[in-house]
């Protein structure tokens, strides 16, 4: 199959044909149709995260944000034929622990994570374990490329706006960082209700944040966000959301809260942070703020998720703004470097 594949850190991925995977027994054969380059490929292509020990096996191919078509069934598949169109949740358990019998397979006891764990989109072909746990099917009315979308970014935002911080109708929410994560964020906060303020330091990002329902946009470069978070909401927000993972986004989010609020952590740290983030914990105190993590979403809360999609409340696809071939995933990854890339691009050309 063609793939594109990692062989070195920050080093361009080399396409080529590599060998076919082969079918889990509890497995399917995913031929993937469409691919979201997220950042968290970026962090493993640039060697990040080596502080938690996540340091990739090379040659890897990446790819956690992908959907497609069951080409082959391992024999303990029982939920799935071939020609099912599916989706690909990125937060995989193994069906058999305290977590994933209680619908939380994204908090597996024993988690994988493909293009991690396993080879991942960036190739034609992917061996999925676990797919009666994990796979969910896909409806007729969502294409391939909204559904790549919601195996990562658009589904870690719906979690954690809907479940996590669980986000009310009339609520202001400020979403810190608008690439793929805080759009998605932006995107799902307006579609329940709430009113959102987006805040980034690139315009041409704030003007998506706008498109798909962003009431206010607050550039940071120009102006102080907190305050101006503050002025717009008389008096704090009361939902925030690092949707980036650096230590301004984090401190932001808490920073921007009214009394009571909630701040809502969705990204990992970068290399600058090394996992850890100072908290104004005095201010944390007095005013009762809660600090919120979240990670992906479980298959269980797939379908709530997917009906607000087919009943158009929410469009995924308003936040993709290019389609590419394998070829071009380096130069997005390469854009990353320097937060230049507006919105999601998917590989749909193998
Ligand atoms: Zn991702
Ligand atoms: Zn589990």
């Amino acid at each position: 199959m063609r793939a594109a594949v990692m062989e070195a850190v920050r080093k361009p991925l080399v396409v080529k044909d590599v060998p076919d995977p082969s079918c889990p027994s509890n497995g399917v054969i995913l031929r993937s149709e469409a691919e979201g380059v997220c950042r968290s490929d970026w962090h493993a292509w640039s060697g990040d995260w080596s502080w938690i020990g996540l340091v990739p096996p090379m040659p890897l191919v990446m790819g956690h944000e992908f959907c497609g078509v069951v080409e082959e069934v391992g024999k303990e598949c029982h939920n799935f034929k071939k020609g099912d169109r599916v989706l690909v949740p990125f937060s995989q358990g193994d069906g058999v622990c305290e977590y994933c019998r209680s619908g939380q397979s994204h908090v597996c006891a024993n988690p994988s994570l493909p293009g991690f764990s396993y080879w991942g989109g960036y190739g034609h072909y992917v061996g999925i374990p676990n797919a009666d746990a994990n796979l969910v099917p896909m409806p007729e009315g969502v294409g391939f490329e909204e559904g790549a979308s919601m195996g990562c970014r658009f589904m870690t935002s719906y979690h954690g706006v809907v479940d996590r911080a669980q986000v009310r109708p009339g609520e202001w929410v400020a979403v810190h960082g608008c690439g793929g994560i805080g759009l998605s964020a932006v995107h799902i906060a307006a579609a329940i209700g709430a009113n959102v303020i987006a805040v980034d330091l690139d315009d041409a990002k704030l003007e998506l944040a706008k498109k798909v329902g962003a009431q206010h946009v607050v550039n940071g470069k120009k102006t102080d966000a907190v305050m101006a978070i503050f002025d717009l909401t008389k008096g704090g927000a009361h939902v925030g959301v690092d949707a980036l993972g650096v230590k301004a986004t984090c401190l932001n989010s808490i920073n921007c809260l009214r009394k009571q609020g909630r701040s809502l952590q969705i990204g990992l740290t970068t290399a600058a942070e090394k996992g850890e983030v100072a908290l104004p914990i005095d201010r944390m105190v007095t005013m009762e703020l809660a600090l919120i993590a979240s990670l992906g979403m479980p298959a269980s809360r797939y379908p709530s998720m997917l009906q607000m999609v087919e009943a158009g409340k929410l469009n995924p696809k308003s936040m993709i703004t290019e389609t590419i071939g394998l070829e071009r995933a380096s130069h997005v990854l390469e854009q990353m470097t320097t937060f230049q890339n507006v919105g999601v691009s998917i590989i749909n050309k193998y």
